[in-house]
């Protein structure tokens, strides 16, 4: 029998989770079904969702290891290791500017806060969450506060790891492992000869195991993919999302315009590769971001998807796109800007001089951000607090983050590959 292709089953399992999640959740809404069965019939699909993701994310961390230094010792020189870094984060920042300022264009124009009041949002928020089972309570602070200043110190200071095995024990903490990989390669290159030959052909290896480990577990995609597709669909409150309809059109909107116009034009413009072709072959990592809403999990495929199928070297994929799904969030800094403007604008609107510290902070908290999901709106409450909005206004728009969050990662994820496409070419 001929083999089904890998992405027509990830595409079969995400169409069943999505008719019968829907199903659930309309039947629900109807009254035909209780509502706890619903959610108990999406907790199931959830289990698979997160045991694909765990899967995945068991891998991070010695893949972010091996990769990078191998990336390092390979590069040879450090000369060319600063190259290789310098145009990495110019791409970052150029990308992430790029979408924080389609974010704000986008919001400006559709107005989604306008009109919209604020405390019959927030009442009808809270009972939404908790017929869900959700937490009705405002998450936590990512960062530290004090302003912009604050929250780069503290993004520094989380960058560098008190103690790199501590760090490694959690994919929240992958910035402080990175920074430790690219200084152990770039002092392995420093020293050169036998060792760095050495640990250039130890790391290699295990890169390789990895990447062999990462395809085997693509074989639960589908099932996992399907399972997270069901829990999304059968438990977002319609409701709400009726009421949140025109701010989820404006981030969705912005989304589009990133990951459809600007992205494709830089790909195109840059390396002449086609970006269809380019997102076709990107594929399976780009509808695994979309279903786990998480980029550090999507890793292993997103280095596998280009470097087996979309032929970016080895040596740049394995270095940008592990900083990438760490720091590179242009779908995350997008959406927290045009979700503190849409809160603003319900509770009057800021001025021009507070959206250039939205969009300053956005950065900074896209940055900050694991690649985790709902890491995105975690960061937003230090957006929040820079233009001294209330950092509950953030459960407004708690129930229907997911499936906005499964879009910014989509488009995080389609920034990193482009980015690891276009550091290629400039690198041969
Ligand atoms: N879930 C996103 C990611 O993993 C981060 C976010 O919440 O925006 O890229």
């Amino acid at each position: 029998m001929k083999k089904i292709p890998l992405h027509v089953q990830i595409f079969a399992g995400m169409g069943l989770g999505l008719v019968a999640g829907l199903s659930l959740n309309l039947m629900a809404e109807a009254g035909t079904i209780d509502r706890s069965l619903a959610l108990s019939v999406g907790r199931v699909g959830e289990w698979f969702g997160v045991v694909f993701l765990t899967l995945l994310s068991m891998i991070v961390v010695p893949l972010i290891v091996a990769s990078i230094i191998s990336s390092l010792t390979g590069v040879g020189s450090n000369q060319g290791v600063g190259r290789l870094g310098g145009r990495t984060v110019a791409y970052y920042l150029l990308t992430s500017l790029l979408a924080i300022t389609v974010g704000i264009i986008v919001v400006n124009i559709v107005q989604p806060g306008a009109g919209l009041d604020y405390n019959e949002l927030m009442a009808a928020a809270q009972g939404e969450l908790e017929t869900r089972g959700m937490q009705a309570k405002s998450p936590a602070p990512g960062a530290a506060e004090g302003g912009i200043t604050g929250i780069f110190a503290d993004i520094v200071l989380r960058m560098i790891p008190k103690n790199v095995v501590d760090s490694s024990r959690s994919n929240t903490t992958i910035l402080a492992v990175i920074f430790f990989s690219v200084l152990f390669g770039v002092s392995a290159v420093a020293k050169g000869g036998e060792t760095a030959k050495t640990v250039d052909g130890i790391f290699r290896s295990f890169y390789e195991v990895m990447i062999t480990m990462t395809n085997g577990i693509l074989h639960f995609a589908p099932i996992g993919i399907a399972g997270y597709v069901l829990f999304v669909t059968a438990t977002t409150g319609l409701q709400l999302a009726g009421a949140l309809a025109w701010y989820m059109l404006a981030v969705a909107l912005g989304l589009a315009f990133h990951a459809f116009v600007t992205l494709p034009l830089l790909l195109k413009v840059i390396t002449g590769r086609s970006p269809l072709t380019y997102a076709y072959d990107m594929r399976d990592a780009l509808l695994t971001a979309f279903s786990t809403a998480s980029s550090s999990g999507t890793l292993p495929l997103t280095i596998q998807c280009a470097t087996d199928k979309a032929k970016v070297p080895e040596r740049v994929a394995s270095f940008t796109l592990p900083l990438g799904a760490t720091v590179n969030m242009d779908g995350t800094a997008l959406y927290e800007v045009a979700a503190v403007l849409f809160i603003a604008q319900m509770l009057g609107d800021l001025t021009l001089m507070e959206q250039g510290v939205v969009a300053v902070t956005a950065l900074m908290a896209s940055v900050g951000a694991a690649g985790i999901p709902h890491a995105g709106t975690v960061m937003m409450v230090v957006v929040m607090q820079a233009v001294n909005l209330p950092t509950d206004a953030v459960l407004v728009i708690l129930a229907v983050d997911r499936v906005l969050d499964m879009a910014r990662t989509t488009v995080n994820v389609w920034s990193d590959s482009i980015g690891a496409a276009i550091i290629a070419h400039f690198e041969q």
